[in-house]
């Protein structure tokens, strides 16, 4: 069987810990692989190794690192095919999906390209009597990424290039779901020029993250995945005196406004909730129409694209996602949509019988949509992450707002609607980090900043964009006198340059 190890010092190394996790093709359902979880001693080696190239790393000027990200991102897009197969054997997802995992990731690479100009400090001259300020922007040092297994590529790629871009080296950990395409990001980037150990694939699960969460040579730590694990990896790594974001799990809505052009409506919410059979953290997964009768159109016109979706596994054509990555996700998908109808919730489409013919093994599960949800039933507060899309029916416009508002997760969210008034009090007063108008998915691109509020989110800056430069780098401000403005004699009260 395929043996999937770790990349330390420049190179592949199998594991050596003993433990192992099963790495399946979600659409046959069988086991292709296993991955090394790597034991607390592997990370050592790993933070050794960074520790080791960090420093000439840091040392190299910027345009030599800009550079290997530029011919990075030329060996990606020489080896899109390739990276999106394997992304979507582990995975599940459609091959053109795949695709747009990793252009997504790629774009943040061409953005750290620019990081000659991004990393500049800021000169101050004559700050005070033959005083000049200045200030720099320096390397963490070895920063960590922990990434979840919906986005094996463009998640790494959001927080490994501004990272080693700015001069730290990094340890990422990826998913054991899916851990082929990370090892092969960092085979790419060496063949770019990276020198051997400034980055690093740690394989492994609680053990590997509980390892580097606490680890002393470890500065800088940053985590996507579920909100319980978040708020964990968050306390966990600030009380290891770690910088750290942590981002979380969703719940994302769009509103529909009575005046939205209704087929548009529909379509974004049918891609944007069974896109990656809904396995996206800016998947729409809650539906508010503002009114009974924009309800009842939109459930009328949701009706049978839903039922005409074509489910299947990557390999097949003109499929629309498929299936889900584990069977442990799909029982629990399956388990919340049999509470929602427990809980009183009408389940207009039910794809919970789908059975893909010649894939009988496979995480298939089929589109389901609910309508008349409540905002206490379990498929309203928690985060399914699957192919079903609930209706919330609102009353009014500040009800639709006031649900969005009121839900513990604040990732993304969008409003469908041609009242440009009702779009910007929306936009201005909704509680929520990344905001749609008449766009489902409203994930901004890779110069601007990432990252959802409330409970989607522990720490203070966001993915890529101008925060991840902040985030993997630490101002220093130096205040320099030369002789000819020495004053003789001590001063001993507060250093004051301009009085008056
Ligand atoms: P997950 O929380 O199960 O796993 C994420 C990472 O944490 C993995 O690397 C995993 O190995 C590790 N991990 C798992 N259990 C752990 C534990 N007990 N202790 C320490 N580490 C642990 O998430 P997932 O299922 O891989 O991904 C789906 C989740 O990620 C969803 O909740 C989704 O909303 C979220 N997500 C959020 C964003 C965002 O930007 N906010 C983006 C993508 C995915």
């Amino acid at each position: 069987m395929n043996e999937i190890g770790h990349f330390i010092g420049g190179r592949k190394v199998p594991g050596t810990s003993g433990r192992f996790a099963d790495v399946f093709n979600p659409a046959t359902g069988e086991v292709e692989s296993r991955v090394a979880l790597a034991s607390p001693a592997e990370l050592d080696q790993a933070v050794a190794a960074a520790t080791e190239a960090q420093a000439d790393w840091a040392a190299q000027n910027p345009q030599r690192r800009a550079r290997v990200m530029m011919r990075f991102v030329a060996l990606l897009n020489e080896h899109m095919d390739e990276l999106a197969q394997m992304l979507s054997r582990e995975h599940g997802k459609t091959v053109e999906d795949s695709k747009g995992d990793i252009q997504r990731g790629l774009e943040v690479v061409e953005f750290a390209v620019g990081v000659p100009h991004l990393q500049k400090g800021e000169f101050s001259e004559g700050a005070g009597p033959g005083i000049d300020m200045y200030s720099m922007r320096q390397p963490l040092g070895v920063g960590a990424g922990i990434t979840p297994f919906n986005f094996p590529a463009m998640i790494p790629m959001w927080m490994f290039a501004p990272a080693i871009a700015t001069g730290n080296a990094f340890i990422l950990k990826p998913s054991e779901r899916d851990p082929s395409v990370p090892i092969r990001l960092a085979e790419l980037i060496m063949e770019a020029g990276l020198p051997a150990g400034v980055l690093n694939v740690v394989n492994g699960d609680k053990e590997a993250v509980d390892a580097i969460l606490s680890h002393p040579g470890i500065a800088g730590v940053s985590f996507v995945g579920s909100t319980p694990i978040a708020s964990h990896v968050y306390a966990t790594a600030a009380q290891h005196g770690k910088r750290v974001q942590a981002f979380g799990g969703a719940k994302n809505h769009m509103v529909v406004m009575p005046d939205a052009d209704m087929d548009k409506a529909a379509d974004a919410l049918i891609g944007a909730g069974y896109g990656s059979a809904g396995e996206r953290c800016m998947a729409v997964s809650v539906a508010v129409p503002v009114g009974e009768a924009t309800a009842d159109r939109l459930v009328d016109a949701l009706t049978p694209r839903i039922e005409s979706l074509q489910i299947g596994p990557y390999t097949a054509e003109n499929v629309d996602f498929g299936p889900v990555v584990t069977q442990a996700s799909l029982d629990k998908i399956r388990g919340l949509v049999e509470r929602g109808i427990a809980q009183g919730a009408d389940l207009v489409v039910d794809g919970r019988n789908f059975r893909m013919q010649g894939y009988e093994n496979g995480f298939f599960m089929g589109a389901c949509l609910f309508d008349r949800v409540k905002a206490d039933m379990d498929i309203y507060t928690q985060e399914i992450f699957g192919p079903v899309l609930s209706v919330v029916r609102a009353g009014t416009y500040e009800e639709a707002l006031g649900l969005a508002n009121d839900h513990e997760y604040g990732n993304g969210v969008a409003i469908f609607t041609r009242d440009g008034d009702a779009a910007r009090d929306f936009a201005a007063r909704v509680q929520v980090g990344m905001v749609g108008v008449n766009v489902p998915i409203p994930t901004p691109l890779a110069y601007h900043s990432f990252g959802g509020w409330k409970r989607s989110v522990f720490g203070d800056l966001n993915q890529h964009g101008p925060d991840s430069i902040k985030f993997w780098t630490r101002t220093k401000t130096v205040t320099a006198r030369w002789p000819s403005g020495i004053k003789d004699g001590a001063e001993f009260s507060m250093p004051v340059y301009h009085q008056g």
